[in-house]
């Protein structure tokens, strides 16, 4: 039978109601764990941050959250299951890296395809290992991710193997797939929007992960409908992948908020209207909790913890219903669409 592992334990698909794809209960960069700065208070986070996913619950119903905190980004198990117990939300947690250009530590680019695949099937079936002590609290979902960092977006280099993708990330992505082929469970991933002005790399990623024999029903496409075409969307459904409808509320790489909610919602009704409505999940990518947050003297800018909980309902859904589609319509995308791409 199939379920949907989260972080206190497995439960069944139909139980998830509205579900965000890609979230972050805490996110700090790497490196900011030995920052004076940084240092945070576990027990206060914690309450602080379950208050605000059990109101999220409440008030509009979001009762899954996946957090896709890579395990270099300051994933912490223990907190999402104090917080999946304190809120009663289910939240999944994940196993992945970033791109190489903003993680990966050094001792994951000396790792094989095949450590890389052990890896996220132990964290998975075992449990997530936290500041070098093992926990059970196991990850129900794989982050892979490529591109440059946000302070000085530019495309990123080619890679050895002729793509936009670095040796180690490769290297990531490759197990990942071997993973994903060993347990059937969902990878969701991280494209840089400025990579799709050079390429598709939802397609790049898509014919590593492939390649390695992974089930392409089982891919989410992240972070597509920043700046790609809705062309190059359309092809990485074809694909059989699905794409994430995400940053609404959060002008990333956009100049204003209302630049980018116009853009998500042009592609929305594209894709529905192209019969892509089953390939589409929907998410904010909001950062709950980030120590200091985030900002440092010479990257001040912080968009991602600033968009309320409501503003799928309150903002961005009468933006789509101008345009003629329907609330139904998303519930199928907040319930339907997660609760088959999660489970395994
Ligand atoms: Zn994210």
């Amino acid at each position: 039978m199939t379920k949907v592992r989260t972080v206190l334990g497995d439960v069944s698909p139909a139980s998830l109601g509205r579900t965000l794809t890609h979230e972050h209960l805490l996110y700090s960069y790497t490196g900011a764990e030995v920052d004076h700065r940084c240092a945070f208070d576990l027990a206060a986070a914690t309450e602080r941050i379950s208050t605000e996913v059990a109101d999220a619950a409440r008030d509009f119903g979001f009762t899954t959250l996946v957090d896709l905190t890579p395990a270099e980004v300051g994933r912490h198990p223990q907190l999402m299951a104090d917080v999946a117990r304190r809120s009663k939300v289910n939240i999944v947690g994940t196993t992945g890296f970033f791109p190489q250009h903003l993680g990966l530590p050094h001792w994951w680019r000396l790792q094989s395809i095949d450590e890389f695949k052990d890896f996220f099937v132990r964290d998975i079936s075992e449990g997530m290992v936290y500041a070098s002590t093992k926990t059970h609290i196991k990850a129900g979902i794989i982050k892979i991710a490529t591109g440059m960092d946000s302070v000085n977006p530019r495309p990123a280099p080619i890679g050895p193997s002729g793509k936009r993708v670095g040796e180690f990330e490769e290297r990531a992505i490759r197990g990942a797939g071997r993973a994903q082929k060993a347990l059937g469970c969902c990878v969701n991933t991280h494209t840089d929007p400025m990579d799709y002005s050079v390429g598709n790399p939802g397609l790049d990623q898509l014919d590593l992960l492939e390649d390695e024999g992974a089930d392409p029903t089982k891919v989410i496409i992240g972070h597509a409908f920043i700046s790609a075409s809705t062309e190059q969307i359309e092809a990485i459904c074809d694909r059989g992948a699905s794409v994430q409808v995400d940053h609404m509320g959060i002008p990333w790489r956009h100049g204003s908020v209302d630049e980018l909610d116009a853009k998500l919602a042009h592609h929305m009704c594209e894709l529905a209207d192209a019969g892509y409505l089953d390939r589409m999940t929907i998410s904010y990518d909001r950062w709950f909790f980030n120590p200091r947050g985030g900002a440092t003297e010479l990257n001040p800018q912080l968009l991602n913890e600033n968009v309320p909980m409501g503003y799928l309902y309150t903002d961005f859904l009468p933006r789509l219903a101008r345009l003629g589609f329907h609330a139904e319509d998303l519930e199928r995308m907040l319930i339907d669409n997660p609760r088959r791409l999660l489970a395994f």
